[in-house]
């Protein structure tokens, strides 16, 4: 299964056009989510690259008016959950229109998940907890040298740990759990929620790692899209082949180093690996994205610094991707307002203005279930009201 998750999203990269793709020398990450349908057949339902991660400075450049216009993450995993987000969204439309979608139906005028499951597809090991793997060597630490003819014994197979691949995502600087960086095994602690790296400067984004791990619980789909239909969670997560994987670490990063009782995705590692990878021969991060979804209309977009590609001089509201969160926010109100006209649900009494923050307090189910982990996912950043408060229509 996980070589089918693997090569079904490669075909599809390759089936993109060249505009957004790394350079000779450059690597970039790739991950998409996949549906099977109850036949079994796989399609891919969103598919994105993406390295970059802003840093805190570059997100309060004076330039930019309000948070909801730009992407301050786009490393490939959280542009793959977002252009996911927009592909449910615009089955939920395709269903509320005209019946017909391959993810949802009606019953008793509410949206139920048709039996099908989603799969979780990066060519790499996500960044955070998960990176944090052992680099195993065999043993050589034997007191005397083998006899000729002597039997080998198990014991002399037995490895031992001498170092351990590094994660540039570091624990939060209110979290009393801190990385030694002795050198050797000893240079991570394990468990604590961490921070995306950025050019140089600590971001506000939390790892790939700690996303993951908070979509495995509450559904990949979020709280403003838990207002109309069930959650989502991913049954697999499949990491392309040939790059650093140890099954104990993306288990301990996804759920074992919260509670043990989560129930975790399937996690395996593919045979199958993707060509744009780091390597000897590419190694400068590649700027752009590319951010496909399977959805009617402008399926592809190229994304650099946050924004839509060649889109500088231009008036924000064009520069805007369609995965920003003022757009996915724009989506849900068109698509809330659908779904009470089917349930003749009066409007009326809307506020004239509708804030961000709000919607998602709405949500209590979403919401009640994130405060009983939040013990669990100690030290978890609450956002901040104030940088949503502009978010409005
Ligand atoms: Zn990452």
């Amino acid at each position: 299964m996980e070589d089918r998750i693997a090569s079904i999203c490669l075909e599809k990269y390759a089936m993109l056009k060249k505009t957004g793709k790394p350079t000779e020398n450059e690597w970039t990450v790739l991950s998409g989510v996949v549906l099977q349908n109850i036949y079994e057949d796989l399609s891919v339902v969103a598919l994105c690259t993406g390295t970059k991660c802003l840093s805190g400075k570059e997100l309060n450049s004076p330039n930019i008016i309000d948070r909801g216009d730009r992407l301050s993450d786009s490393h490939a995993e959280v542009l793959a959950r977002r252009a996911f987000l927009r592909f449910l969204y615009d089955q939920i439309e395709l269903l509320l229109k005209s019946g017909d979608s391959d993810v949802f139906y009606m019953e008793d005028k509410k949206i139920r998940l048709k039996d099908i499951s989603f799969h979780f597809f990066s060519s790499q090991t996500p960044c955070g907890d998960c990176s944090i793997i052992p680099k195993l060597q065999l043993r050589t630490d034997r007191k005397r040298p083998k006899l000729d003819n002597e039997p080998i014994q198990e014991s002399d197979f037995g490895a031992i740990i001498t170092d351990i691949y590094r994660t540039g995502a570091k624990c939060l600087v209110n979290d009393e759990r801190q990385d030694s960086q002795q050198k050797g095994a000893d240079y991570h602690i394990t468990g604590p929620i961490r921070t995306k790296p950025g050019r140089g400067d600590r971001t506000q984004s939390l790892s790939c790692s700690d996303k993951i791990a908070r979509w495995n619980v509450l559904g990949a789909q979020g709280a403003l899209l838990s207002l109309m239909i069930p959650s989502i969670r991913f049954e697999s997560i499949t990491i392309g082949g040939g790059c650093p994987y140890s099954s104990e670490s993306m288990n301990r990063g996804i759920y074992m180093r919260f509670d043990p009782k989560i129930q975790g995705p399937v996690i395996k590692q593919s045979k199958i690996s993707f060509d744009c990878k780091k390597s000897h021969s590419r190694t400068r991060p590649c700027p752009t994205s590319i951010v496909w979804c399977a959805v009617l209309e402008k399926e592809v977009e190229i994304a650099v610094n946050g924004f839509r590609q060649g889109m500088t001089k231009k008036k924000i509201k064009s520069r805007r991707l369609a995965i920003s969160r003022k757009e996915i926010f724009k989506t849900f109100l068109k698509v809330s307002h659908l779904y009470s006209e089917l349930r003749n649900e009066s409007l009326s009494n809307h506020p004239k203005k509708i804030y961000y923050h709000d919607c998602k307090q709405y949500a209590l189910s979403y919401q009640n279930t994130w405060r009983d982990y939040l013990t669990t996912f100690r030290n978890w950043p609450l956002k901040n009201r104030d940088l949503y408060e502009c978010l409005s229509f």
